[in-house]
């Protein structure tokens, strides 16, 4: 059996609810960093394939992989695949923009980066249908929002012509954006299936799609997984206006949900950003989804050892809203202070979580008789002092309809035979999974699993455990609650 010791730091309370999801880079990929990050409490290491080479994570994968089971705590893996992106093609030099200045994007083959023939300058970009599906008026955002342009003309099949709106620098390979504007690109393009047959043939847990713009589009990646035998499951990157018209449809189809606050505050107006925020929250916990929240959480850390003021409240609020993962980026990948960022993360979710004051009423979609069951267990446990909940599952379904009812200080033990399934269960609220035979006795294993938290010094005699499972009864299968004290 492996051994699945958690040793998180025990600051306010033993368990955290809300998980950590960090992206890997230059500055934690070392065995040391990794080892102390997994120990330290990383639920979910995020791969992020627009930087990422091959080489690099297969490496990682395993590295991952390796220490985990040698300090005994195994964390999920997110491949984040990088989906239709746009970019600028390479300028030989820096240009300098000034405001009011006429500059053209062009499109291969016919366009190249340069000068056109009216002696304005130009810059290629890899969207060959960019002039098709782009108006007079529309405006162009590049490299993060930080240079805006707009659409003034097309001049032929291959060229739109802009006025610059604010100076800036235009390097080689920046991000567009282009708000409101419905691109035609392929949403699981051909780098992102050379990408993700790497991460099933490496075993990963979780594939983020980037700049999911409907159902479908989780449909074509769930296929592809399904055709090559993974058992990874879909998480959709929520990040540009398409997908917050669709967002019913895309949660109801993906398996977790990420709000991307890096484009989706590029994509959409910027007020506009906190309140999507909470309606994709409450749209995940009304279907039972996971939701990550993501970008710029701590992004001052990335220089600094101390978030801003703002960062903190900023954390604190998906805390309050009771997100699943909060998540961090460039305070991981590149910044210089990854361990105190994930500490930060830490203190201010445990702080916030023991307010416990519930963000949502009971999940409006979440019905069914299995679920009341389940609903009457987190009931118990809210007016149960000291007390847990305990359940088995050998595909997560109950842990993760146990995690969307939110209770509201006692810790999920979800038991599993799965490797797999217990990785996939780090990214739920409030649960911790830990592997154990699930034998053909429900007392018995029940009882070994009470044995194995005892084992662990992850509950005390007196403690009250909310068993959730399916017990024999006249040789059938019935759902119950029980509850019992720990001996
Ligand atoms: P990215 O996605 O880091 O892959 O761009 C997250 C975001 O846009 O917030
Ligand atoms: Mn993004």
């Amino acid at each position: 059996m492996l051994r699945t010791t958690s040793a998180m730091t025990d600051s306010t309370h033993k368990f955290r609810q809300t998980k950590i999801v960090i992206t890997l880079g230059p500055a934690t990929e070392s065995e040391e960093i990794l080892e102390r990050l997994i120990v330290g409490g990383v639920d979910v290491a995020r791969l992020n394939m627009a930087h990422a080479n091959h080489d690099w994570t297969r490496m990682i994968i395993r590295r991952i992989r390796e220490i985990s089971q040698r300090v005994g705590r195994e964390i999920a893996i997110m491949m984040d695949i990088k989906g239709p992106e746009i970019r600028t093609g390479d300028v030989e030099a820096p240009l300098e923009l000034k405001m009011g200045e006429e500059f053209d994007f062009t499109v291969r083959p016919g366009g190249e980066s340069g000068q056109s023939p009216e002696e304005i300058r130009s810059v290629g970009v890899n969207y060959e249908n960019l002039v098709d599906d782009i108006s007079v008026g529309d405006i162009v955002l590049v490299d993060n929002g930080l240079m805006r342009f707009e659409v003034t003309d097309k001049i032929d099949g291959r060229r739109i012509r802009c006025k610059v709106l604010i100076d800036g620098q235009l390097t080689s390979r920046r991000h567009i954006n282009l708000p409101g504007v419905k691109v035609n690109l392929p949403a699981f393009t051909e780098k992102d299936r050379r990408d993700t047959l790497v991460g099933i043939e490496e075993g990963i847990d979780f594939v983020a799609l980037s700049f999911v713009r409907e159902a479908s589009d989780i449909t074509t990646l769930r296929d592809f997984l399904l055709d090559n035998d993974s058992k990874a499951r879909i998480i959709a990157k929520i990040e540009d206006q398409s997908a917050i018209q669709n967002l019913d449809e895309i949660i109801h189809t993906c398996d977790a949900l990420m709000v991307a606050r890096g484009d989706l505050g590029i994509e959409c107006p910027l007020e506009e950003l906190p309140v999507i925020q909470r309606r994709a929250l409450k749209a995940c916990y009304d279907r039972g989804r996971a939701v990550i929240i993501a970008t710029h959480m701590l992004e001052s850390m990335i220089d600094s050892p101390v978030p801003t003021r703002a960062e903190i409240t900023d954390v604190a609020n998906a805390v309050y809203e009771e997100a699943d993962c909060v998540m961090l980026s460039g305070e991981t990948t590149i910044g210089k202070y990854p361990e105190q960022s994930v500490q930060t993360l830490d203190r201010i979710a445990r702080r916030i979580e023991e307010e416990g004051d519930h963000a949502f009423d009971d999940p409006a979609l979440l019905e069914g008789e299995k679920i009341n069951v389940l609903k009457s267990a987190v009931l118990l446990a809210n007016q149960t002092k000291n007390s847990s909940l305990l359940t088995f599952t050998r595909r997560g379904f109950i842990a993760t309809s146990l995690a969307a009812l939110r209770p509201a200080h006692a810790p999920i033990f979800a038991m599993t035979n799965s490797v797999t399934t217990l990785r996939q269960m780090r990214l739920l609220r409030a649960v911790n999974p830990y592997v154990m035979p699930l034998t053909s006795d429900p007392n018995d294993t029940i009882e070994n699993a009470i044995r194995l938290l005892k084992r662990e010094g992850l509950v005390e005699a007196g403690a009250k455990l909310i068993v959730v499972t399916d017990i024999l009864s006249h040789d059938r299968l019935v759902d119950s609650v029980q509850l019992r004290t720990v001996r």
